[in-house]
């Protein structure tokens, strides 16, 4: 059992392996010099210094060692198909029976002068947290272009080590594809009201290396903006690129059938990489989450090792930002109408129905503590695809609980 990406995805993968009964050998190749490790505190509690990298690690070092999975530190080059083995760069072979292809995203670069200029960081691995971090002093001007995940948690997180903070966006609302226009708004409203300078429809043009060691950013239309450092969060391209050179069938992401297998039999793909038949419509889609990663990993072992278990999970993610939590489960974009549940102090709930009123999708914004028991009562009621009366879920005086 051979796996490519030692990262979540990876390293869970192998962990199911052994926990399925496989005796035989797994081994895992990963680019990184770490042990698999989760990514979600690399923008919040690591920047803020409440956790620190070891207390990310996947497994404790001695689960891998104890289940005997081999971890090579190294770069695929290349799938040798007809001998079935992956090429290291170093020349190394490994051979398989059954192959994970688990290589995550790469991040998306700024294509502007400047771009790779020193004070200029992207967000993918422990090493660029740390690096992000040790940059993060008080009063520091930490300016952050893209208005997405990486770049509104990172915001949050500077603010709350004591930064000047400007936010870079280039539409003119935040997380347009991810949650209702409504849950974008206040999340604007948050960001504005914990002091970060938020510059939405900003087009930067470039990045100047200026001789005080500060950075001068370029923007269409307006002033130059100067700061100490400058953290791009623009997205992620899904690795694909081996998959590609081998021939495997690969559109945006690599392409896998419902059992997560790609176009070549005893070859899988999971996590951020792989793109699969969504449940609820059979459509092709990609999810860049924890839970993607965490539940594809599972399901893709047990195939490898012959079970035909279709991949039926219920996308579900959220973000942490100061004190408040979004969570967003099933596939909003599904829906034909929305119910809002206002569930108090700037908490709400959009449910999103389809036209057989089925709850398809939830996008919920709330305290981190205080929203949560609604927003997980929310997630149940899409994975359950319930229909309810509508007015009913905007009702407080009816509990999401009885409407399950
Ligand atoms: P990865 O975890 O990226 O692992 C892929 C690994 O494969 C990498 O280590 C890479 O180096 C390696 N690799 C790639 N190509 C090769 C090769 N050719 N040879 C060898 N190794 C290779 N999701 C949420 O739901 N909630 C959150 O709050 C959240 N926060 C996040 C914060 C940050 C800063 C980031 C970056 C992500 C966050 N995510 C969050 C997303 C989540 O972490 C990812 O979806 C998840 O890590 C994807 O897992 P993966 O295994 O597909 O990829
Ligand atoms: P993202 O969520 O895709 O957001 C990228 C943002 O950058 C979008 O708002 C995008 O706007 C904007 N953008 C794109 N090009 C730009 C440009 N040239 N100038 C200014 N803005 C630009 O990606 P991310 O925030 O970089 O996160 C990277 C990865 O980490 C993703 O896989 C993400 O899912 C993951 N992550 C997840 C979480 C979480 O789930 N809580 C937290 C952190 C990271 P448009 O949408 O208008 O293109």
């Amino acid at each position: 059992m051979l796996i490519v990406g030692a990262g979540h995805a990876g390293g869970r993968a192998a962990q199911a392996l052994r926990e399925a009964g496989w005796p035989g050998p797994i081994v895992m190749i990963g680019a990184e010099a770490h042990r698999p490790y989760e990514r979600p505190a690399l923008s919040k509690s690591l920047l803020t210094g409440e956790r620190d990298a070891g207390s990310c690690a996947l497994r404790p070092d001695a689960a891998w060692t104890q289940d005997r999975i081999e971890h090579v530190v190294a770069r695929v080059a290349a799938l040798d198909l007809g001998a079935r083995a992956a090429v290291l760069e170093d020349g190394r072979r490994f051979a398989y029976d059954r192959l994970l292809l688990a290589p995550g995203g790469r991040l998306r670069r700024l294509g502007i002068p400047g771009a790779d200029a020193e004070g200029v960081f992207g967000l993918r691995t422990l090493d660029d947290a740390a690096a992000i971090a040790a940059r993060l002093r008080p009063g520091a001007h930490i300016a952050i272009v893209g208005g997405g995940f990486i770049g509104l948690e990172v915001a949050a997180s500077a603010r709350m080590r004591g930064c000047r903070v400007s936010v870079l966006e280039s539409a003119r609302g935040l997380l347009g594809r991810a949650v209702p226009a409504p849950v974008g708004a206040q999340m604007i409203a948050l960001h504005r009201t914990r002091g970060v300078e938020m510059h939405l429809g900003a087009t930067l043009r470039a990045i100047e290396s200026r001789a005080d060691g500060r950075l001068g950013l370029r923007l269409d239309g307006a002033d130059e903006l100067v700061a100490d450092t400058v953290i791009v969060g623009i997205g992620i391209d899904p690795d694909t690129e081996l998959a590609r050179k081998a021939g495997l069938a690969v559109r945006r992401g690599v392409i896998v059938d419902a059992r997560l297998e790609t176009s070549v039999p005893g070859i899988f793909a999971a996590g951020d990489a792989a793109e699969f038949p969504s449940r609820a419509s059979g459509l092709p889609m990609r999810q860049e989450t924890w839970h993607n990663a965490e539940t594809q990993a599972r399901c893709a072992a047990l195939n490898m090792l012959g079970a035909a278990r279709p991949y039926d999970a219920t996308p579900w993610f959220w973000s942490d930002q100061y004190d408040r939590q979004l969570q967003v489960a099933g596939e909003p974009a599904l829906g034909t109408a929305s119910v809002v549940r206002k569930i108090g102090d700037e908490a709400e709930i959009h449910f999103h129905l389809d036209d057989r009123g089925v709850v398809v999708g939830m996008s919920g914004f709330g305290a981190a503590g205080g929203a949560a028991k609604e927003l997980k009562l929310a997630r149940m009621l899409v994975e359950r695809a319930a229909r309810p009366e509508p007015a009913r879920l905007a009702d407080l005086g009816v509990r999401l609980k009885s409407l399950l």
